[in-house]
């Protein structure tokens, strides 16, 4: 049985946001000051930094069932997102820090924001700046797929909206319910899909993969309240994916309809 990844990333950012003021003096701490009288999340210069303009990326090869085989893939794959990214906020002029990266072959470890939480694939958390990938038998079993990359891309978005303080500014919001808490939280994962799709169309070309990786892993996911509809995902990964730009992603000033 195929584990629908995408759509099981974030449970420990959600637990972030619903604790409210407890956790806005930690991540105030991090990020870029936004400029006066702006919004980060909808005003900010990741959307005005223009095309990917790295297109090299290389995959290593892995197999199926082979731990240490995933953990070089992941390893590359980081490289090239760090690379790519690093080039994209300075061309944006906001700094940029590598985050850290961690894999566990079990949840419940710790991952700086909790324990590692059952039903996730990975989890990057903005106190520590660290990425945690779950590779277990699961995982391992399909690692031929694009899903390892399109998830650890995923999870470099996260750090992106930190490095932007997009996570902060939506992470020190006063949300008057959970429903407009889940709104936010969607907002944020919907758009960490599109950073995903805008930095692996860039690099599409030096893959050398079929249409059909692609086609499949966006058309993977399934609907939650807290990452969207299946059929927004697919639009916010496509969306980046065909623009190779973060231009696009700003999923904070979409109509409802693409944001729910
Ligand atoms: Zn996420």
């Amino acid at each position: 049985m195929r584990i629908s990844v995408i759509s099981l990333l974030s449970g420990v950012l959600a637990s972030l946001l619903f604790a409210g003021t407890a956790t806005a003096g930690v991540l105030e701490q991090n990020g870029p000051v936004p400029a006066a009288g702006k919004s980060p999340e909808t005003n900010n210069p990741v959307y005005h930094s223009g095309k990917f303009e790295i297109k090299a990326c290389e995959e290593q090869p892995i197999n199926p069932d082979d731990l240490d085989a995933a953990r070089v893939y992941l390893e590359f794959v980081l490289d090239c997102l760090n690379t790519s990214w690093q080039d994209q906020l300075t061309k944006a002029r906001i700094p940029f820090s590598k985050p850290k990266f961690v894999t566990t072959s079990r949840a419940g470890v710790p991952t700086g924001c909790g324990k590692f939480p059952k039903g996730a694939q990975a989890v990057y958390c903005p106190y520590n700046k660290k990425i945690t990938f779950l590779l277990d038998p699961g995982i391992l079993s399909q690692a031929t797929e694009l899903f390892l990359f399109e998830v650890l891309a995923h999870e470099y978005g996260h750090h992106v909206q930190q490095l932007s303080g997009i996570m902060n500014a939506v992470g020190n919001r006063k949300y008057k319910n959970e429903k407009a808490t889940l709104a936010a939280i969607r907002k944020i994962e919907l758009q960490a899909e599109c950073f995903s799709g805008a930095f692996i169309g860039s690099v599409w070309q030096a893959l050398g993969r079929r249409e059909s990786d692609f086609t499949y892993v966006a058309q993977a996911a399934y609907d939650t309240a807290s990452h969207g509809k299946s059929k927004n995902i697919a639009f916010w990964l496509r969306r980046g994916f065909d623009a190779e730009t973060p231009d696009v992603c700003n999923t904070f000033s979409a109509p409802a309809a693409k944001v729910s």
